[in-house]
């Protein structure tokens, strides 16, 4: 009889009548807790994003998401099959109800109300690595204030429709970025020109710009867009759904980046 957790890589002692320790318990729900943060709040700020037309391109078919929309999407897709995956589980060896909502949020609440279920069952070790992987993949990919490292958008052409599909990126001060699929090495300076100039027609709110600028390793604040507007070094374009006013990337790089910047 082996009483030690089988989350891999943890070894605690468990408690008899459960699969996983207490602390795997606790990070479990922790993570189930950002998993429905994630799928709630991000998915409608991805969603809400317009498409863009890369720069020298023409035409409706040539219009593409954002390249940090996609890594977002396809990190909440992978989560949202996860607890799916877990839920469904769940409910086949138990017999509990499913959650009413079938979405990917409906089976992500259904294990939070259920976290103790699915911690007597001899696999739940692995149910909260694969989760615990998932949401550290889903938090990297909107640029968790953590992850020091800049995006530079997909290897072939930033978009991700030529070339090599993997994602490059660069460690802060570094010049060159490199492939995380074949490993090639791109110039930090060339490509976030790039990644800037292909965003400078979007239509924002300062909130939005920051956190894109921040993934391309630019620190600009909110405030400091905002008081920017304010003071009508640049003017708000609209507004978003919700009210809060929105601006041309392009300009508020103009205004703190200068041309230099744009021109790499
Ligand atoms: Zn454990
Ligand atoms: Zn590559």
């Amino acid at each position: 009889m082996n009483d030690t957790c089988s989350a891999p890589d943890c070894g605690n002692l468990r408690p008899q009548h459960q699969f996983v320790c207490v602390n795997c318990v606790h990070l479990l729900k922790q993570d189930l807790d950002a998993a429905t943060w994630l799928l709630t709040d991000l998915d409608t700020t991805i969603s809400r994003q317009d498409a863009i037309v890369p720069p020298g391109a023409r035409g409706r078919s040539a219009e593409t998401a954002l390249p940090f929309k996609w890594a977002a999407s396809e990190a909440l897709w992978v989560l949202g099959n996860v607890v799916t995956t877990w839920a469904r589980l769940i409910v086949e060896s138990s017999g509990y109800r499913p959650a009413d909502d079938h979405t990917a949020l409906g089976a992500v609440r259904f294990l939070r109300a259920h976290a103790d279920v699915l911690c007597l069952r001899d696999d739940a070790g692995d149910a909260i690595a694969e989760l615990e992987a998932a949401v550290k993949d889903a938090l990297r990919a909107v640029d968790h204030p953590t992850d020091v490292r800049i995006y530079l958008g997909k290897c072939g052409d930033i978009t991700g429709q030529r070339g090599c599909p993997g994602r490059v990126y660069a460690l802060p001060a570094k010049e060159h970025g490199q492939c995380e699929r074949c490993g090639e090495q791109h110039l930090t300076r060339e490509r976030r020109a790039l990644m800037l100039r292909a965003m400078a027609n979007q239509h924002l709110t300062a909130q939005e710009i920051s956190t894109m600028l921040a993934a391309v390793g630019v620190q600009v604040s909110v405030d400091q867009i905002q008081n920017g507007g304010r003071k009508r070094r640049f003017t708000a374009v609209g507004k978003d759904p919700h009210g809060k006013r929105s601006y041309r990337v392009g300009d508020v790089l103009r205004e703190f980046l200068g041309p230099d910047w744009l021109a790499a």
